[in-house]
């Protein structure tokens, strides 16, 4: 056993100092001892284990949340820092290549070791006299940038079908390779993939896409044979030529986009999707040239479908659609004031930035070339001028609403709505009309059309 300089927080001490006075053992273990060793910022949440039983900890320590009981993990709180605490197990069998079905709580870590995804992940540390354990050599691993399995990957993988996208997931947070014989495994254990949540699936997926460098994952999950699994919908990107000044083919374009854009999911993922509808929507002309008119409106229903089936929450499905549906705009100071309100009530206010990072990130990964936000600063500056004019933008800031309506005798429902939007319209075009006498006699000289009578 080797000793290396782990500087323990004082309370991790603690427990391991409590659990020995009642003659247990506490070791650090995985995520926060692997990004120690890597210099990565690794105090604020500590994986241990031991071979007290959670019913044991919850007895021992004050504050104690039963996270996970069911699995042998309970969390410790202790000031600016949790701590899960799992109980040292071998599990027995993965009858359905989820979860384990039984956990069978042993008493020594190098079984827990074992039973540990990664090599890097299946190290331990003693707290109180400094061994470092190491069984599956997780520090040459780290020292090779190399993703391993313990033990045989096949094997490893057909237990449980989360471990491979795991492997991809630290290999583009980390930036490291996975080993050839565990690489080599991903497609062969491809079956018991297929069995995993697509909750858990998509949870690896977005920590891929807020990772560093989201094009290496990406490119991983395609080499391996998972992301056509995961999103069929990206596949048809590949080798599908572009024009203009785009260097890459669609789906190697999208990887780079998300590269390029900043770390927020929803922008990650408009970036991931922005253009995947390009495929469907090419026209080839006689002359070879291609279109792709309305690509993105098929990109952002086709970016619905997937993260539905991925199980994304609907707000953030409908922010992700929204952005991708706007990303085509295409602005020169020729644009009227008018085409400029429209543009921004379309858009939403709110979403006026977030369309923007799209829009660096989609032209940063057209050459591969570093976001440069200073190209939208003309259409920046004026519409911070249309804004600083408190013109009307929306339908919220039209001087009259349903009440008004309903009382010059416009019924409420789908009618009133076509009739509101309708004025706003008119004030995008001419802010000066967003009077309520006004709109009130525009309304009532339109309510005809719409089946309304005096
Ligand atoms: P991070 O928390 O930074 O995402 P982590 O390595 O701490 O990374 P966790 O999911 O918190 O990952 O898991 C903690 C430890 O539990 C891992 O380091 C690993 O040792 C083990 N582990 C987690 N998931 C699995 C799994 N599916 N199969 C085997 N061991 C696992
Ligand atoms: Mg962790």
């Amino acid at each position: 056993m080797n000793i290396i300089p782990y500087r323990c927080p004082g309370a991790v001490k603690d427990i391991a100092r409590r659990l020995a006075h009642n003659g247990r053992k506490a070791f650090v273990v995985g995520g926060s001892l692997r990004d120690h060793l890597l210099g990565r910022d690794a105090d604020s949440d500590i994986d241990m284990a031991s071979d007290a039983s959670p019913e044991e900890i919850l007895r021992l320590f004050p504050r104690v949340v039963p996270t996970g009981i069911k699995h042998g993990t309970v969390t410790i709180l202790v000031p600016g820092m949790s701590i899960e605490m799992t109980t040292f197990r071998a599990e027995r069998s993965y009858k359905d290549g989820r979860r384990p079905e039984s956990v069978e709580y042993l008493g020594d870590i190098e079984s827990d070791l074992a039973r540990r995804d990664f090599t890097m992940n299946a190290m331990a540390f003693d707290p109180l006299n400094g061994d470092f354990i190491d069984p599956f050599d997780g520090r040459g691993d780290i020292a090779r940038k190399l993703i391993r399995s313990v033990g045989d990957p096949y094997e490893r993988f057909s237990e449980d079908g989360l471990r491979p996208m795991r492997a991809v997931r630290f290999a583009a947070q980390l930036g490291f390779s996975i080993e050839e014989a565990t690489f080599d495994c991903i497609p062969r254990t491809i079956e018991t993939f297929k069995k995993v949540s697509m909750e858990r699936l998509r949870d690896e997926l977005g920590k891929i896409l807020l990772s560093d460098r989201p094009s290496w994952g990406l490119s991983l999950l395609e080499r391996t044979g998972l992301l056509k699994l995961l999103l069929p919908e990206l596949s048809a990107g590949r080798g599908c030529r572009q024009k203009g000044d785009h260097s890459f083919d669609v789906l190697d374009h999208l990887y780079y986009s998300v590269d390029a854009a900043p770390k927020i999911l929803a922008i990650r993922l408009a970036a991931l999707f922005h253009d995947v509808g390009k495929p469907e929507a090419m026209v080839e002309t006689e002359e070879g040239e291609r279109h792709f008119h309305r690509h993105e409106t098929i990109s952002a229903s086709m970016a619905s479908r997937a993260m539905k089936r991925l199980k994304y929450p609907n707000d953030l499905i409908d922010e992700v659609a929204h952005l991708i549906g706007h990303h085509m705009f295409n602005y020169s100071d020729e644009w009227s004031d008018a085409a400029l309100r429209r543009f921004v009530a379309s858009v939403g206010r709110e979403n006026l930035e977030s369309l923007f990072m799209l829009r660096c990130a989609d032209t940063a990964g057209t050459k591969r070339t570093a976001p440069d936000p200073r190209n939208l600063d003309p259409l920046r500056r004026r519409i911070e001028k249309l804004l600083a004019q408190d013109s009307a933008l929306g339908l919220k800031d039209l001087k009259i609403n349903g009440n008004d309506l309903a009382e010059a005798g416009i019924p409420r429902g789908p009618v009133m709505g076509k009739i509101l939007a309708e004025l706003l319209e008119t004030v995008l075009d001419d802010p000066a009309q967003n009077e309520r006498e006004t709109l009130l006699r525009i309304a009532g000289g339109i309510k005809g059309k719409y089946g309304i009578e005096d």
